[in-house]
């Protein structure tokens, strides 16, 4: 068989949706088994969406656009960072993506979108045409939030790894070497932020690991908050494993009211300035930065202020009713960042264009998020939490349930168990 280039089929995709009849070149309904759905993104949400967007729809056309050949999971890089784990055992590629879902994967970012002619431009230079564009492609940091600070500092000497990749075994590396005795900083942003729980799940697995080869080193989390989901369970498991409010506390935390906002970073003395004028000195520094949406959605006209905002009922953006917004660039409050909700954002998502496609009725989105994190490999915890849409566009009423903190090792364990199971199903439910 005559293998296809890139471009032929970029052309045959561009020639089909013309044969088509310029779907959706105005109010048009669109022709049902032959729209052309294209994502831009294929992380957690833009795979999700390619996946349930054909298992709802054997026939329409689904084009994914990524720029990496591969994608790494976020859940689980707290535990490379401390060697329980390793990137490769989190990195997927799009193989199944493309062949057991016929997808189209293209390897390239997307720039630019034409919303009169529907079309969307790739980095290379080609155009393609779409019926219906699903946005998600994650979040970008705001590094200058902390003066001295910059993307290429992160990617050198001192790394946020908040995207699971080098720098998560540029951190790794450095937990190792730390000399005996020494500080690890570790700041975390104000909200919202992907996985809320997880700067102080790193803070714990980092802890546990030293108390182990380094027991007279230090964590000090630097926080822009005063609160933060699972605190409690997160301070009971510090006072009891790592002595916390004691002379030899491993782990400190310092939240935004005893002035741990962080505003700026000395790289050469290796501090960390806060807004009251502390100076903390670091051997190792995590810093974990502000987000906003992608750059994708601020270049597009997609965002209002850093998220983008959208249609409550269908995830549609506000910019135009044909391009959806989903995962961590949607401005989705009460909903955490997390992959969990990007997953199910982008079942909404393909639920209501396939409700569109077939003449059907949206129905009323129900989203949940089952997530999991961990203090030690013994000691987990659970969320259970609901989204229901309020009708009119309102936002989503949420109803929640945290577990509490627990002295019963049963239980601690029973909890790290499911977040651990959670995390090879998660993967899977994803990317297989
Ligand atoms: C340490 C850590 C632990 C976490 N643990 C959990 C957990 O336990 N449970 C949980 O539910 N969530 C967890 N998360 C959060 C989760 O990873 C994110 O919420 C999720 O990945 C969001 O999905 P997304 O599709 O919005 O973004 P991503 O998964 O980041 O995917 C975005 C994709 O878009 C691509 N992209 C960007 N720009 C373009 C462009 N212009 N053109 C084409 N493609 C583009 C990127 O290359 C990327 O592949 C964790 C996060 C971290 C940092």
């Amino acid at each position: 068989m005559k293998k296809i280039t890139r471009r032929e089929l970029i052309k045959q995709l561009g020639a089909s949706a013309l044969a088509s009849g310029l779907m959706g070149a105005s109010n048009q309904a669109f022709a049902k088994n032959s729209a052309h759905i294209v994502i831009v993104g294929g992380g957690v949400g833009g795979a999700a969406a390619a996946k349930y967007m054909r298992l709802l729809n054997a026939d329409v056309r689904i084009t994914l656009i990524e720029p990496n050949p591969e994608y790494i999971f976020c859940p689980g890089s707290n535990e490379v960072v401390i060697g329980l784990d390793t990137l490769e055992s989190l990195t997927v590629n799009y193989h199944t993506i493309k062949s057991r879902y016929a997808v189209t994967v293209i390897q390239d970012r997307a720039t630019e979108i034409d919303y009169a002619n529907k079309t969307l431009k790739l980095a290379h230079g080609d155009i393609i045409r779409y019926d219906k564009l699903i946005v998600s492609p994650g979040p970008d940091f705001k590094y200058d939030a902390v003066e001295g600070y910059s993307k290429s500092l992160a990617e050198r000497d001192f790394p946020a790894a908040w995207h699971a990749g080098p720098q998560t075994n540029t951190l790794r590396d450095q937990i190792s070497a730390l000399p005996q005795g020494g500080t690890v900083l570790i700041t975390s942003p104000v909200d919202p932020y992907r996985c809320p729980p997880a700067p102080y799940e790193r803070a714990s697995f980092i802890a546990n690991k030293l108390k182990l080869t380094n027991p007279s080193a230090k964590i000090i989390i630097l926080d822009s908050k005063d609160d933060f989901v699972f605190h409690d369970v997160y301070l009971d498991f510090w006072k009891k494993q790592h002595g916390m409010g004691t002379e030899n506390a491993r782990v400190e935390w310092i939240s935004k009211k005893n002035g741990g906002h962080v505003t700026q970073i000395d790289t050469k003395r290796r501090t960390l300035t806060t807004a009251n004028g502390e100076v903390h000195k670091g051997h190792v520094i995590n810093i974990i930065p502000p987000e906003m949406a992608g750059s994708f959605t601020r270049m597009n006209g997609l965002t209002e202020g850093d998220w983008a905002p959208f249609n409550s009922l269908d995830f549609s953006t506000k910019r135009d009713k044909d391009v959806y917004i989903i995962g961590d660039s949607a401005a989705a409050d009460p909903m955490p960042k997390t992959g969990y909700i990007a997953s199910n954002q982008a079942k909404v998502v393909t639920k209501a264009i396939q409700s569109e496609l077939t003449g059907q009725q949206i129905g009323t989105p129900f989203i949940t998020n089952n997530c999991v994190a961990m203090a030690s490999e013994n000691w987990g915890m659970t969320v259970a939490e609901t989204f229901r849409y309020a009708g009119n566009n309102r936002p989503y009423e949420e109803r929640y349930t945290l577990s509490d903190p627990t002295s019963n090792p049963y239980q601690q364990s029973i909890r790290a168990e499911v977040a651990k199971n959670w995390q090879r199903t998660f993967r899977k439910d994803i990317f297989s």
